[in-house]
């Protein structure tokens, strides 16, 4: 067992939650400052309901402080396949992964409260409503503030910056020499809507499953939640035609979602409210490096690396930090720098991974989730990945339900998975014979050159 520390975290959303438990397990001795009030006596977002997908990485991650159980139990709704919606309400359906293999919708509200609790029984103090002014990167001495504007001066051996894509922590290390940093907005953004629950408490589109409304440039998607509603996420422009600088009346964009979303929008009795008053928020790819400080401070989660939401993966990719950081805590016992050198050197190269398989997820779910020789290719190596798993994992799999694999790998993979692909997709007349011993041939030889 190594010395026991005095650390202090800034931000209790979900990365800084599990990294509490991970360190307090270890025995050391956790403080975390987070700047909003306690979610679980005020409830936030008015109550409204937002699910985020959890997945294999993130579950590895919660399964070594013993929580991925209960998340499971207590809280997560399966999702096996998306289901695609046409213009015209038809549907068509593609599997996540191979029978049984799902990803979870999980209460982000839920899971930030189950981790609190958990991180307070492990002797964890939460400070409430504090928020990270000052930092020392040397020291690793922080400020807080409250509300109120009184200053709290906090000194332990350790700093982590688990405060988000707009990290304090990390503004203050912007400012010092040979720190990295980009920010990228994306063209688009987002807003949320809901499908509540029917007259009797029923699920009004298929429960288990992730629903797309892919339109080209712009999609919306809804993942179910425990009480029978959907949280629906449209992803749109924020400006040109259409987006939502055009869509300026609530007429407009009810007569745009008749148009594009009819089906949808008949499930959505307070559409109108919904529109007017849930904002239209901002998607942001932040990447910097090095991500720690003399040994004595460390980013971690959307601190560290902000991606877009499009492969479900920002949270789980954060979580998948705290697990390899515990890792190589067994490795680097007390050398603390030796620890922190380790980590961003090994997780960087992950991040910048993750941060692009979103920006290309989001092009497969908005434009080719609707395209007929996409759903083909897919099957095709659903098909060729299933009789021959040793040959051919598809790449949401490597992403989605492979730990084992880094990131960066499976990126580097995928790439070369799709330039072999588009060899079968080349072949003549391939959607009438995509299922003969032809291709299946064809696919053996190619996946010898991976
Ligand atoms: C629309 C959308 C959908 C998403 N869907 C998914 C998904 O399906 N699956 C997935 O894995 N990920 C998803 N993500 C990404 C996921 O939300 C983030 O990656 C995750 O929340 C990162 O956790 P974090 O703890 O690092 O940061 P945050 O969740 O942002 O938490 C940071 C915490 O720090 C606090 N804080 C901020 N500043 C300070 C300060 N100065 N001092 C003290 N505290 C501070 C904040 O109040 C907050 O509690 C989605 C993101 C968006 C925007």
């Amino acid at each position: 067992m190594s010395e026991s520390k005095q650390i202090t975290i800034a931000g209790a959303g979900l990365v800084g939650s599990l990294l509490s438990i991970y360190l307090s397990k270890r025995g050391h001795q956790v403080s975390i400052y987070e700047r909003r009030p306690d979610a679980r006596k005020n409830l936030l977002d008015g109550g409204r309901s937002i699910n985020l997908a959890l997945s294999d990485r993130g579950l590895q991650a919660l399964a070594k402080v013993g929580l991925e159980e209960r998340v499971l139990k207590e809280m997560a709704i399966p999702m096996y396949r998306r289901v695609m919606h046409d213009r015209a309400g038809n549907l068509s359906y593609q599997p996540y992964g191979k029978e049984g293999q799902a990803i979870n919708s999980v209460s982000r509200a839920g899971l930030n409260m189950l981790m609190m609790d958990e991180a307070e029984k492990h002797g964890v103090q939460i400070h409430f409503s504090h928020a990270a002014s000052e930092i020392d990167l040397d020291s690793a001495a922080a400020v807080f503030k409250n509300e109120e504007g009184q200053s709290k001066e906090v000194k332990g051996d350790f700093l982590f910056g688990a405060d988000g894509a707009f990290s304090a922590v990390r503004s203050v290390m912007q400012k010092t020499d040979r720190f990295s940093y980009s920010q990228e907005y994306i063209e688009h953004g987002y807003k949320e809507l809901e499908i509540p629950a029917g007259p009797n408490g029923e699920f009004l589109l298929e429960k288990n499953a992730l629903h797309i409304w892919p339109r080209g440039s712009y999609m919306l998607i809804a993942l179910p939640n425990p009480d029978a509603s959907f949280t629906c996420t449209l992803f749109f422009p924020m400006d040109g035609d259409p987006s939502f600088a055009s869509l300026d009346t609530t007429a407009k964009a009810r007569a745009f979602f008749e148009k594009e979303f009819g089906d949808a929008l008949n499930l959505m009795p307070n559409f109108d409210k919904d529109w007017e008053e849930n904002p239209d928020s901002s998607l942001v790819i932040i990447r910097c490096y090095p991500w720690t400080r003399k040994g004595k401070v460390a980013l971690i989660g959307d601190a560290s690396h902000a991606i877009v939401p499009f492969y479900g993966q920002g949270m789980n990719a954060g979580f998948e930090d705290c697990f390899v950081l515990d890792r190589l805590m067994d490795e680097y016992g007390d050398d603390w720098s030796g620890l922190f050198e380790a980590y961003e050197k090994e997780r960087k190269p992950d991040g910048d991974a993750i941060a692009d398989l979103a920006m290309r997820n989001f092009v497969e779910m908005r434009d080719l989730t609707g395209d007929a020789d996409f759903l083909l290719q897919k099957k095709i190596e659903g098909r060729f990945s299933e009789k021959y798993p040793d040959k051919w994992t598809p790449l949401y799999s490597l992403v989605t339900f492979s730990p084992e694999v880094r990131y960066s790998e499976a990126l580097a993979l995928g790439k070369r998975q799709d330039a072999l692909m588009a060899e079968i997709m080349a072949l003549p007349n391939i959607h009438q014979f995509w299922d003969s011993e032809e291709v299946e041939q064809k696919m053996l030889a190619l996946a010898e050159r991976l």
